[in-house]
């Protein structure tokens, strides 16, 4: 086997080349154009089909988890719903844009075509508590998004506040003035407890062995009563 040859130190001579003129080159940049913009007053126009903000059909969504799973960022967690007063059957993804990477792994695996995205992508805010905020994202209806994108055509977060109106209720005021509002009900795969189917109702009785209405307990209730008249 070779073995690979390194030089000793001492052989190694930097190679340092002294120049007077070198620092100054860098003052032609002076009088160039960056090539950084001023975000949010400047803007490109993003490729098509690039990967930004999700979107999410609430009716295609059949609460699989497949997105959640194969999550490398491990950025979506999967929430109980509430829309106008009707809790959502299945539970839908919620991102964290705080740990995404933007990759749509998980729009990619999502059988039912529920989960998607839009080439918007700047989501700027102050750095207040409340602006984080908005990096919590319940993707909302995809044509929604898309109609505040063509109407200001900046690609910015859709989203301009989140307001927490106590119980899980959620309002996110729309940069079109609209309001999207539902309510978090709770988080995981299981159903929270308010959700969940109460246990079966105990058999009950054959006729045979009594009265033929009633549950057992209801039926040893009258078998007391009339035992004590
Ligand atoms: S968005 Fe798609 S992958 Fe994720 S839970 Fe819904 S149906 Fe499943
Ligand atoms: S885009 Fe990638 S990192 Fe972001 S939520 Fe989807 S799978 Fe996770």
């Amino acid at each position: 086997m070779d073995m690979a040859r390194i030089a000793e130190p001492e052989k190694v001579k930097a190679k340092v080349s002294k120049s007077f003129v070198k620092p100054w080159l860098g003052v032609k940049y002076l009088f160039k154009r960056p090539v950084t913009i001023k975000i949010p007053f400047e803007k490109i126009e993003p490729a098509p089909k690039y990967r930004g903000f999700h979107t999410l059909n609430w009716k295609k969504c059949v609460g699989c988890n497949f997105c959640g799973q194969i999550c490398p960022a491990r950025a979506i967690e999967m929430t109980w719903l509430e829309l106008n007063g009707k809790a959502e059957k299945r539970p839908h993804p919620k991102v964290d844009y705080g740990r995404c990477t933007f990759c749509q792994f998980c729009v990619d695996v999502c059988p039912t075509g529920a989960l998607g995205f839009t080439e918007s992508y700047m989501l700027t805010t102050g750095g207040s508590e409340e602006d984080f905020e908005l990096y919590d994202w319940v993707p909302i209806e995809p044509d929604k998004v898309r109609e505040i994108n063509e109407r200001f055509g900046d690609w910015r977060f859709p989203v301009v506040k989140v307001e927490k109106l106590g119980e899980g209720r959620i309002r996110y005021h729309l940069r079109d003035g609209s309001t999207f509002e539902f309510r978090i009900l709770g988080y995981g795969i299981r159903p929270p407890a308010a959700l969940r189917k109460p246990k079966s109702a105990p058999a009950k009785t054959s006729k045979a062995g009594g009265s033929g209405s009633g549950t057992k307990d209801e039926n040893a209730g009258k078998r007391e009563e009339k035992t004590q008249g």
